[in-house]
């Protein structure tokens, strides 16, 4: 890994904090001075507060000089996503809708880094209400992938994916709904964890489709994964499908499961579409897994084939009754058009909402009219079901299953302009978030153009502890994460 701050690990950069040959004020500084220096061209953020995180970094230094350091993260600037609730904050979901918004009051992960002494650094840009793969359904622009400029990072937690891929945050946070921590984690060539769902609160996120989204950690290591996740996971009263599980000491778990584990290689996740240089990475690392004595199997998920079609459904419907509170009465863009009150509503919201929100909400409210409920949302719900089902029987032969994360690498901005095209991009991730997994990232390679490719490994429901094991079994075999895009 680079010796320059910015591209180390916390791992790394907490025991320079821990030894005092570093302060998180110059840490935080180095950092700030590296986003001030690529930002123009990466586009990562929505909006960053200079003097709060300089502030945040000095509490720190003095908590340490005191003797009360709090552990890994105590010092360390971590971005979120612009869809985290940050107190006194910016918080716009990169929609014109919440253009003005400032957040009252903290997420609980929020809360639970600054606990943790994390320095928030930053919102960090997204698609739109995280609808989307690429990051340009963004309403203040595009974020640029750092390995290629004129690319996409992915989405819809691009900023938070090439933040941290260029050096501007040590880790970040995303959302995950149906793919948008793993896939932009694979573009940009970092680590991305989607935890099971119901093991992060989502109080203070603000909701797309609420029984498939998760927040979850971007990271340069599995270990600061580990880290991160630990600081942000637990039962939440405020969320009340969050899970009443213990959580384990996620980095200390990493070194007592040494494997070899069940692999489970699902066919249906090799087939057209999948981009042969992504494909023949994978395989590599698969035979990694081989070498090291795991038994590679190859599994059946048979209803693959509905993933895309039932998310559709599902996530559209939801969205469309949790969007339904951007009304321009309470809070958000309000329409100076307007000629009465449900003509307030129309123009607030036509206003306020970009293409792919309105082609959701469209399609959502479509699904749950009567008459079509039961044709679409329900008949989806059980096919859920069935999905869901198709995992758990794959988890009865194998610890955890192996796939591409995203069947091409970081594609042109501009590039896929027909929606279709884009929704393309989840047909490897989506499946876990029907299913409730937990799913992770790890770069596992370049194409000869120089774009990072990514393997997803699905582990079981809360068990994240050896999900990350398998991953960084593979991780410190390879170097790929000393290679930093040079900017
Ligand atoms: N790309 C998918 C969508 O547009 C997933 C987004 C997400 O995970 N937030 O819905």
């Amino acid at each position: 890994m680079s010796s320059e701050f910015f591209f180390q690990s916390i791992t790394q950069l907490a025991a320079a904090l821990e030894g005092k040959t570093l302060s998180s004020i110059e840490l935080t500084r180095a950092v700030v001075a590296r986003t001030k220096a690529v930002e123009g061209r990466v586009h990562a953020f929505n909006s960053v507060d200079e003097p709060d995180a300089l502030a945040q970094a000095a509490e720190s230094d003095a908590r340490r000089a005191a003797g009360q350091a709090r552990g890994p993260l105590d010092g360390i600037p971590i971005g979120l996503k612009d869809v985290i609730a940050v107190a006194g904050q910016p918080l716009t979901a990169s929609s014109k809708m919440l253009a003005n918004f400032v957040s009252p009051y903290d997420a609980t992960v929020t809360a639970k880094l600054k606990n943790a002494g994390a320095v928030l650094w930053g919102r960090l840009n997204c698609d739109e209400f995280a609808m989307g793969s690429s990051t340009e359904n963004s309403a203040f622009g595009p974020t640029h992938n750092p390995w290629d400029l004129t690319r996409v990072p992915g989405g819809s937690s691009g900023g938070s994916a090439a933040a941290l891929a260029a050096g501007e945050v040590l880790a970040a946070l995303g959302s995950d709904t149906g793919g948008s921590i793993r896939q932009p984690a694979a573009l940009c060539g970092v680590v991305g964890l989607k935890p099971t769902y119901g093991l992060v609160s989502r109080y203070g996120l603000i909701a797309f489709a609420s029984s498939l989204d998760q927040i979850g950690p971007f990271a340069r290591t599995v270990e600061d994964a580990a880290i991160v996740l630990g600081a942000i996971a637990g039962h939440d009263e405020r969320d009340s499908t969050s899970f009443k599980t213990e959580i384990p000491d996620y980095r200390a778990e990493l070194k007592k499961r040494t494997g070899p584990w069940r692999l489970g290689i699902p066919k249906e996740y090799f087939a057209d579409g999948l981009d042969p240089e992504i494909g023949a990475a994978v395989e590599q690392a698969i035979a990694f897994y081989k070498k090291l004595g795991c038994e590679i199997k190859e599994v059946s998920l048979p209803h693959t084939r509905y993933c895309l079609d039932t998310y559709y459904v599902i996530a559209t419907a939801e969205a469309s009754s949790n969007l339904a509170r951007y009304d321009g009465i309470r809070y958000g863009h309000r329409s100076k058009n307007a000629t009465d009150i449900v003509d307030l509503y129309f123009q607030s919201r036509a206003e306020g909402f970009g293409a792919e929100v309105k082609r959701r909400i469209i399609l959502g409210t479509y699904v749950l009219s009567s008459g079509y409920y039961d044709a679409y949302y329900l008949r989806a719900q059980k096919v859920r079901t069935l999905i869901r089902n198709d995992f758990l029987a794959a988890f009865r032969e194998v610890d955890a299953l192996i796939t591409p994360t995203s069947p091409m690498p970081a594609f042109k901005i501009g590039e896929k302009a027909d929606p279709l095209a884009l929704y393309l991009c989840d047909i490897y991730t989506i499946g876990v978030n029907l299913a409730g997994l937990p799913g992770i990232n790890v770069p596992c390679g370049f194409t000869k153009s120089g774009l990072p490719i990514g393997a997803q490994i699905i582990g079981q429901p809360f068990r994240e502890s050896e999900l990350l094991a398998v991953a960084q079994a593979y991780e410190q075999a390879h170097d790929w994460k000393t290679k930093m895009p040079s900017l």
